[in-house]
């Protein structure tokens, strides 16, 4: 009989992935998944999306809130973990309750970053993170006319799009020079601003906020380090993220940027791991630590860790991949492209069907797609079996990216054996 108790903290994607491959993996020990959200584990991705639109809170459940009793694994919503006593190998509850544990999955993911700007906290200004949130904010653009969206990431551009849907009108305003700079090449960010401004947003750039300015308590508009006054019913602020790492950091782990763990994503703690938005991990070969926030990156290092508490140790090496859904543009991101130096454009900006490709070096380190998952397909092989592909390869619409990755792999597989 295995008397193993894994406890794993966070019910967001990461945390939910964990506890179900665990099971599915056949670990037959005391699984515990601990939330401090009221929620079953549920999806935040169709929160800037579709919930917009349908308000569908039965769609973004992962499973049905049968599906852990059905599998043996404790489910403890509404509770916030307080401390983790390493010596002891116990957790504290907020309601003073403890908890033991043999291994231990940090899934606390990440938060808002609050606005730092006068009359942040003022009604009327949104965040979106998590389903309260969301809901929250469909009730506000219920009788919206005027919307300022305060960061130009990929998720304050997604709220731009589904509130033009609404015919609302919609002020984005970005510090950067940009849109989604850090992410995204320069000509895709390019691609997004236009799209945006051919459905009517009003895109600042370049441009902050230097003032929420309210009447009777309520949003009615922000001040622009311009010293201009843009009116507004409803505030969305869209500014990034910061990782949930001060359990750890209070548990004496070492965190900078996220919660540090090694390539299997462990802590220096051998009971203790780290995964999804709060994870700072060395990416593939590199020893600089990245921290990545996207499903993919949740899910495949949950398998990682669930794998390897399972008897299979295998570092974390995914080649990451995101998307974002805006007006008619389905983009689809792999590898990364932050590293690139030069950009190459496969297919058409005017059919709204293309890809651009990233090399560094003359060596390909990422590719984004825009309707045209065959392409990001393509490129996601390319990259996880490090197929070469030069600049010329790629702009040419004649070389078949596909073909070329299944010669590729052939030759690779006869090579092995
Ligand atoms: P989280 O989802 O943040 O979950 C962590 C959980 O842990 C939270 O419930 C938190 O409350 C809980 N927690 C924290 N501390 C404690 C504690 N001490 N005790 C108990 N519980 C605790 N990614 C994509 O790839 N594509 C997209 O299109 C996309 N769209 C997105 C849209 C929105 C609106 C948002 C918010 C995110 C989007 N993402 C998208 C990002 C993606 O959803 C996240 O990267 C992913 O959900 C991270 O999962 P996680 O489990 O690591 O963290």
């Amino acid at each position: 009989m295995n008397t193993e108790r894994v406890i794993v903290i966070g019910g967001g994607q990461a945390g939910f992935e964990a506890v179900t491959r665990l099971r599915a993996n056949g670990f037959a020990g005391r699984v515990t998944l601990v939330s401090d959200e009221c929620e079953a584990p549920y999806q935040r991705p169709p929160l800037s999306k579709a919930y917009l639109h349908e308000h569908d809170n039965d769609a973004l459940a992962l499973r049905p809130s049968s599906f852990y009793a059905t599998n043996d694994i404790g489910l403890e919503c509404g509770r916030a973990v307080t401390a983790i006593d390493r010596r002891r190998q116990l957790i504290e509850l907020s309601d003073g309750a403890t908890m033991a544990y043999d291994h231990l999955i940090l899934a606390t993911g990440a938060r808002n970053r609050p606005l730092p700007t006068p009359g942040a906290s003022t009604a009327g200004v949104h965040y979106l993170r998590t389903a309260a949130e969301a809901s929250e904010l469909v009730g506000a653009l219920r009788s919206c006319t005027s919307l300022v969206v305060i960061g130009a990431g990929f998720i304050g551009l997604e709220v731009a799009a589904a509130a033009r849907k609404k015919h609302i009108g919609v002020t984005v305003i970005e510090a950067l020079d940009r849109p989604m700079a850090r992410a995204l090449s320069k000509p895709m960010s390019e691609y997004f601003a236009n799209e945006h401004l051919r459905h009517g947003v009003d895109l600042r750039l370049n441009t902050s906020v230097s003032d929420i300015l309210a009447i009777d308590g309520r949003a009615s508009g922000v001040r622009t380090s311009d010293g201009e006054i843009v009116p507004a019913d409803v505030v969305v602020v869209g500014i990034g993220v910061l990782p949930n790492s001060e359990l750890a950091d209070r548990a004496g782990l070492p965190t900078h940027n996220g919660i540090i763990v090694d390539r299997h994503l462990r802590t220096p703690d051998p009971h203790i791991w780290a995964i999804g938005d709060c994870a700072a991990f060395p990416l593939q070969d590199s020893d600089e630590l990245v921290r990545l926030e996207s499903v993919q990156n949740a899910v495949d290092q949950a398998r990682c860790v669930a794998a390897q508490l399972t008897g299979v140790r295998k570092p974390y090496c995914e080649v990451p991949w995101f998307w974002s859904e805006q007006y008619e543009s389905k983009l689809q991101m792999v590898g990364l492209m932050a590293a690139s130096d030069t950009h190459v454009v496969r297919g058409s900006l005017a059919e709204r069907s293309f890809s651009v490709f990233g090399f560094r070096s003359g060596q390909l380190v990422g590719a984004e797609s825009v309707n045209m998952a065959r392409d990001h397909m393509a490129a996601r092989k390319m990259l996880g079996c490090a197929m070469p592909l030069t600049p010329e390869q790629a702009a040419d619409p004649t070389y078949d990216l596909k073909a070329a990755v299944k010669e590729f792999s052939q030759r690779e597989a006869l090579a092995r054996n």
